[in-house]
């Protein structure tokens, strides 16, 4: 609400569902909350009245047969709110056009300001209970990675280690994979997001695993990188100097700290191995109840650190056509530094 006062409104109404399920704890596919000083609404459709009621707290859950957004607009006119802000990152140009047709017509002109950032800055810290469903869902990571390593095995296709992968994430309990599980052999180790695919793992070369589970609508996210088969001096080259630098940003953690320092604390040790022109990507990003959220940990951010937040570290190293390796932690930054949530070894490994 506060952001949303300094952009000089005295409503808000929230589109993006994340949000909606962070303001309200409703998890369904359509809602909207809408707040206008003390009062807050959560508007929903018929499909919803059970799980609504069931799941909303601290709010009263309204359910409309029209459009929620538009319900949820007509409400804070009616509470008499006179500015409201929108999320302007997520609401489409026909959203805005249906949110003005819902208020009167001399109330249309002035009424709808964007307020970017308004929830997602809240949710940058996160509280104790969402810690630790955070590090529940980085701890079941770590099993099904170690787990996985038994079929990474010369000519099993990326999509059979995704499959495996992701039917044992479903069966210890994952609602669902964060995003597309990335397994990349070999050459295809080179794409950043070399999402799984036909290929038969290399009897020698490396092979790259980023995926995530999400657990209680909470996202884990981590990568490893294994060699198949004895590694070339310049591969083994690439994969110590990577993973230096990814041990050299995690110990940069801290709050306070600037997030572009993270960045440029793993840049500078790519940069000494003359590998930084292959660190194609930023450093890091928040993690929770989506897969990227803020913080950003990249070159010009100078937003400092805070005791809660949960990010992830993930320098990596392309040779195009050649090979990759990238290495991801999730870290919480605690109120005296940082706590690795990832725990499976990061150390060389040959398989
Ligand atoms: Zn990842
Ligand atoms: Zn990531």
């Amino acid at each position: 609400m506060r952001a949303a006062e300094r952009g000089g409104a005295d409503g808000v109404v929230v589109t993006h569902l994340p949000d909606v399920r962070y303001l309200s704890g409703f998890t369904g596919s359509s809602g909207v909350v809408a707040i206008s000083g003390r009062k807050a609404s959560l508007f929903t459709d018929g499909r919803y009245t059970t799980q609504a009621k069931a799941e909303v707290a601290g709010m009263r859950v309204a359910i409309v047969k029209g459009s929620a957004v538009g319900a949820a607009c007509a409400w804070l006119e009616a509470t008499g709110a006179r500015r409201c802000g929108f999320q302007p990152e997520y609401v489409t140009v026909a959203q805005l056009e249906l949110m003005r047709r819902s208020v009167s017509a001399g109330t249309r002109r002035s009424f709808f300001r964007p307020a970017a950032g308004l929830v997602s800055r809240l949710r940058e810290v996160k509280g104790a209970a969402e810690i630790e469903v955070i590090r529940s869902a980085a701890d079941l990571g770590c099993e099904l990675f170690d787990g996985v390593l038994g079929s990474l095995q010369a000519g099993t296709t990326e999509v059979e280690v995704a499959i495996e992968l992701e039917t044992q994430a479903r069966r210890a309990g994952a609602e669902r994979m964060s995003f597309e599980t990335i397994v990349a052999g070999g050459a295809r180790s080179a794409l950043p997001h070399g999402l799984a695919s036909g290929a038969k793992l290399p009897r020698r070369g490396f092979v790259t695993l980023d995926f995530g589970v999400t657990v209680d609508g909470y996202c884990s996210d981590m990568t490893r990188t294994v060699h198949l088969g004895r590694a070339q001096p310049d591969e083994r080259r690439v994969y110590d100097a990577v993973l230096e630098a990814q041990v050299a940003a995690v110990e940069a953690v801290g709050p306070g700290v600037a997030a572009e320092a993270i960045d440029a604390a793993a840049r500078q040790v790519l940069r000494a191995a003359k590998l930084h022109a292959f660190f194609t990507h930023s450093t890091g990003h928040g993690v929770g109840l989506e897969i990227h959220e803020g913080p950003r940990l990249a070159k010009t951010q100078r937003q400092e650190l805070v005791a809660g937040m949960v990010i992830t570290v993930e320098p990596g190293v392309y040779l195009p056509k050649r090979f990759g390796v990238r290495i991801e932690d999730m870290v919480l930054v605690t109120d005296t530094g940082h706590e690795v949530l990832t725990w499976s070894s990061k150390a060389y490994t040959e398989l």
